[in-house]
């Protein structure tokens, strides 16, 4: 890696959303500390394309909620480096009704989104802070603001993120960390896998599914000099489906 290059750590960077900030921010002059959980080929496919763009990105496969694997994958490379940029973005969605939900449902959507803010913010924030700089962007959700039946776990989760990231950005502004959430609509990625989209488009005012670059271009102005004066913020990109 190149000193001179700031450095931003991407959960979920291998695939949807976070491939595209990924990308974005290695074409803004970022090196890509790139996170995902077991899907390897898809992983090497990413490093691939950033790279491309001529950035340095270092795979750091590892589930975000386990503390213990964040950890050891992350300070080791905490000990020499100090990422400019978290974008806290790894998650999933496993929807049911409540009154069938599994507490396996429940437990494993707030541990990935919730749990995984937690992990990988602390572990990453004390160099931050030793730093005297930094941007955290959590990638939240239109289900955090608006209801959405059959997301009670996900819409916890994510209404859980919109709030961590306005407390934690008044604990850590005069350490002169911005901490803001993007909360995206519905976005054409993998994760869209199963929902009705015929029945979900006429609910969007732009009447088109969002594409994964058309977050990561808020993401990153959030993590430009131009956002200097934005914290504990929440911008939702949505077509207008929550206004
Ligand atoms: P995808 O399913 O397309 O990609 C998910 C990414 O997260 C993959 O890289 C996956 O890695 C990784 N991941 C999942 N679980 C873990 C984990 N426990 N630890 C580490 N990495 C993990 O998701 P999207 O791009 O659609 O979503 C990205 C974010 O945006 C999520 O937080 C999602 O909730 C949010 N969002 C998405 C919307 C959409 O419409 N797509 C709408 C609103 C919010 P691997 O492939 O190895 O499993």
């Amino acid at each position: 890696m190149d000193a001179s290059r700031k450095i931003a750590l991407v959960t979920g960077g291998s695939r949807g959303i976070g491939l595209a900030i990924a990308r974005q921010l290695a074409q803004d002059g970022f090196d890509i500390w790139l996170n995902y959980r077991s899907n390897h080929a898809a992983a090497n496919e990413a490093k691939k394309s950033i790279e491309s763009l001529g950035a340095a990105c270092t795979l750091l496969p590892f589930d975000v909620a386990d503390e213990a694997a964040v950890a050891a994958a992350l300070e080791p490379l905490l000990a020499r480096n100090t990422p400019y940029a978290l974008i806290n973005n790894a998650g999933i969605r496993k929807d049911n009704l409540l009154i069938f939900m599994q507490n396996k449902e429940w437990q494993d959507v707030l541990t990935t989104v919730l749990g995984g803010f937690y992990c990988v913010t602390k572990t990453v924030l004390a160099a931050m802070i030793h730093a005297k700089r930094g941007r955290i962007v959590n990638i939240a959700s239109s289900a955090a603001h608006a209801p959405v039946p059959g997301q009670t776990n996900y819409s916890a989760a994510k209404a859980g993120i919109v709030g961590a990231t306005r407390s934690l950005a008044a604990e850590v502004a005069k350490r002169n960390i911005l901490v803001n959430a993007v909360s995206p609509g519905f976005i054409e990625t993998d994760m869209l896998e199963g929902l009705p989209i015929d029945k979900i488009l006429p609910l969007i005012p732009l009447h088109r599914l969002g594409k994964p670059e058309e977050v990561a271009h808020l993401v990153s102005f959030l993590c430009s000099e131009k956002s200097s004066y934005i914290t504990g913020q929440v911008f939702q990109v949505n077509g207008g489906i929550c206004m």
